[in-house]
């Protein structure tokens, strides 16, 4: 088996963003930038460095931001700043960035942010719609790798899909979406027996559990399409939760980590804020 086509997130992201920046200059023609509004809780140095990131690029693009960063905060005061942002018309998009420090009740957060300015998709009604197979703001993450599987092949119908990872951000809409592509869908967890057969069995894996290097690359299937959503940090390394070379000896297409699904959930994030500016 020849090597694996690497499907190039990065540059993928990249060239959605130069398509966006045209969108939105349109928009803000018409009528004026689309808004963004994020707010960090607490210290994580990830999150940081991925709010970060977000706003570097939605300026990049044309969409005006607002970045705030509370050290320290309160339920009452994150649930009264959504409100706020809620209420006021030049905001088109609201994140609250996860994970909130313990003491807020994340979920009770989500919650509050109006579904037409949820642009990670994580509102019950949002993700309510995608399992309906109807429009709404769809997540961010596995938005972003139905297009990485989009590089790889364009036609899904009747393939095999295997998640890995049930998460309500990731696992969850992911397999929903590969079912609105009519892929057959087998989604996996933390209590699935033997892991390596289901693994075996898919023309498409996506992995996104958060262990590295948990798929192994023997389990693939030849020819398979493997989207690596994991980041785990090993030592100074950034790892996925697929063992990469041996995966790719044997996958038609695979995703780097870094450089595959990261960039590529944050040209989502900036695409959806669009949408939720286009439709409000
Ligand atoms: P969660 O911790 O919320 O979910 C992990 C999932 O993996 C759970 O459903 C869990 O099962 C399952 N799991 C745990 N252990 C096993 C196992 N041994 N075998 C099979 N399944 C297992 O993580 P997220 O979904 O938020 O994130 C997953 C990974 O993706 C992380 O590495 C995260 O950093 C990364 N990520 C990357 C993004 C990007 O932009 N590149 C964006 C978001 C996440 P159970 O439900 O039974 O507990």
């Amino acid at each position: 088996m020849s090597e694996a086509k690497i499907l190039d997130g990065k540059a993928l992201a990249r060239r959605l963003n130069d398509e966006l920046r045209v969108r939105v200059a349109a928009f803000t023609a018409r009528r004026r930038a689309p808004k963004l509004c994020v707010l960090r809780v607490g210290d994580d140095p990830a999150s940081a460095v991925y709010v970060r990131n977000k706003a570097n690029t939605a300026a990049t693009v044309g969409i005006d931001g607002e970045v705030l960063h509370w050290p320290s905060a309160t339920h009452a005061d994150v649930l009264a700043q959504v409100q706020r942002w809620n209420a006021d018309d030049g905001v088109d998009g609201i994140l609250v960035q996860l994970p909130l420090p313990k003491g807020i009740d994340a979920q009770a957060i989500l919650d509050a942010i109006d579904p037409s300015k949820d642009v990670d998709g994580f509102h019950a009604e949002n993700a309510g719609l995608l399992s309906q197979g109807r429009p709404g703001i769809v997540a961010c993450t596995p938005k972003g790798v139905m297009r990485l599987i989009a590089e790889a092949r364009g036609e899904l119908s009747g393939l095999h899909a295997v998640v890995v990872g049930r998460s309500n951000i990731v696992g969850k809409p992911q397999s929903m979406l590969l079912l609105n592509a009519d892929c057959t869908v087998t989604v996996c967890h933390s209590r699935t027996r033997d892991l390596a057969a289901i693994v075996g069995q898919g023309d498409i894996v996506v992995a996104a559990v958060g262990r590295a290097e948990i798929v192994r690359g023997e389990w693939i299937k030849p020819g398979a399409i493997v989207i690596d959503v994991g980041m785990n940090r090993v030592g100074d390394k950034l790892v996925g939760d697929v063992e990469f070379a041996a995966a790719a000896r044997r996958a038609s297409a695979i995703t780097p980590v870094p450089g595959g699904v990261g960039p590529m959930t944050i040209a989502m994030l900036l695409d959806n804020a669009l949408t939720c500016a286009e439709r409000r």
